[in-house]
């Protein structure tokens, strides 16, 4: 059972929009079991989408393709898969009426290029679209499925989930499939695939499959298992991930849709704690993280993004010989900043960053991407040096997130 994917339109190609559809459809049949072998990204052109739809019919069973649904000109699926499939176009009544209703309930007047979305194959199943007015299609071919959606992922979701996924899993789901993913922050894709070379190769011994999924500042491991028994194999995929955690304790911060924020906001919540930052080099964006997860108001006090040395003494009560002597990206100004907005805000934990976001600002002694990191309680505080690369935004991003950790990691000690 191969599946493919074809993501038709010009702005997939001229890096204007990123093919989305591709990826989370390929999710969505990952999930039933149902193994995507290829994704491309074709052009709105006639023969390119002729030549895609043979290759296809000769090497899958199953073909998804989106985009190239719209009423404007520029969008030709619809007529080329006509072609394709030897079809007329016949007015379906219940889709016009549905495209008058939609018109009339918005207040729009209904054109020609409207009403023309009614218009479909007559060998196609059409898939509703609540969402939209241009329809899916669902061709047969030599026994291949062909299914055509709309390139808007809104309405290409809504058709997937309501209308295919139910029809896919009576026809083809065979065996079941389970993944489980582990997040971690705070080592490198290559670092953590040294230390758990010997459980990997035994997890792949056993028949399960391992994927690293390296983001900036997180590495997310994904465990694949296909069999008949689903509890079974949560069961052997649990085991391999009981191992792991006892291999690199520290760097394990959840799992699944877990966020790092939400799991520090929910170590502070349960432990009664409140949080204050000074942020100078990732001005803002660990607030922003944090006040992103609803009822963080329970835990998060404020902060100063201490962006300059003035503010660093006059707000954190940095003394300015320390900045003098060590600069204001250093282990000494990191800690007295952690130290100094923690009272300030008098709460319960701190986190401080200074550094050199870039390109610009470095020097020899402090390049570009040197950050330190302070996280402070009311017993310590404990720093960190990190030397990132010279990408501003990853820099920012990495930092906000190995801060989050330190402190994780000194709210559960
Ligand atoms: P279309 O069905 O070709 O009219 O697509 C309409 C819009 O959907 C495009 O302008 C894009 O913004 C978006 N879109 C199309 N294909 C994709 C895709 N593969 N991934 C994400 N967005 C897409
Ligand atoms: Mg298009």
């Amino acid at each position: 059972m191969n599946a493919e994917l074809i993501t038709i339109g010009d702005e997939l190609l001229i890096g204007q929009t990123v093919d989305t559809n591709g990826s989370w459809i390929g999710e969505q049949l990952n999930l039933l079991g149902i193994k995507v072998t290829q994704i491309s990204s074709i052009r709105d052109d006639r023969e390119h989408i002729i030549s895609s739809l043979n290759v296809a019919l000769n090497r899958s069973d199953l073909v998804i393709l989106t985009g190239g649904l719209g009423p404007t000109n520029d969008d030709i699926t619809k007529t080329t898969l006509c072609e394709f499939f030897e079809s007329q176009l016949v007015l379906n009544k219940q889709v016009l009426q549905k495209i008058e209703t939609y018109f009339k309930s918005s207040g729009l007047k209904m054109l020609k290029v409207n009403s023309d979305q009614a218009m479909l194959p007559n060998n196609c199943e059409p898939l509703r679209n609540d969402r939209g007015t241009a329809c899916g299609m669902w061709f047969k071919k030599n026994g291949v499925d062909f299914i055509s959606l709309p390139g808007v992922p809104y309405e290409m979701k809504g058709i997937f989930l309501e209308e295919i996924l139910p029809k896919l899993k009576t026809q083809y789901l065979t065996s079941n499939v389970v993944n489980k993913t582990i997040k971690t922050q705070g080592i490198g894709e290559s670092f953590l695939a040294e230390i758990i070379k010997d459980w990997e190769t035994e997890l792949v011994s056993s028949g399960l499959k391992l994927a690293y999924l390296p983001s900036p500042g997180i590495v997310k491991l994904r465990i694949t298992g296909f069999g008949n028994n689903e509890n079974e194999l949560a069961k052997k995929i649990d085991g391999f991930i009981n191992q792991l955690k006892s291999l690199i304790p520290n760097y394990i911060f959840g799992y699944e849709k877990d966020r790092l924020e939400e799991v520090v906001g929910e170590l502070l919540k349960s432990s009664g704690s409140s949080l204050s930052l000074a942020e100078s080099c990732t001005g803002g964006n660990i607030a922003h993280l944090i006040t992103a997860i609803s009822g963080s108001s329970a835990y998060y006090k404020g902060s100063v993004v201490a962006y300059s040395n003035e503010i660093k003494e006059q707000l954190l009560n940095v003394s300015p010989n320390l900045i003098k002597n060590n600069g204001a990206v250093s282990k000494e100004v990191v800690e007295q900043m952690a130290i100094g907005v923690k009272n300030a805000f008098n709460t319960d934990y701190a986190i401080a960053t200074s550094g050199i976001a870039g390109p610009s600002g470095g020097t020899k002694q402090k390049p570009v991407g040197t950050v330190w990191i302070a996280v402070a309680n009311k017993e310590k505080v404990i720093s960190k040096k990190f030397s990132l690369g010279n990408n501003r935004e990853r820099n920012i991003l990495i930092s906000s997130l190995s801060a989050l950790n330190m402190l994780r990691l000194m709210l559960l000690n």
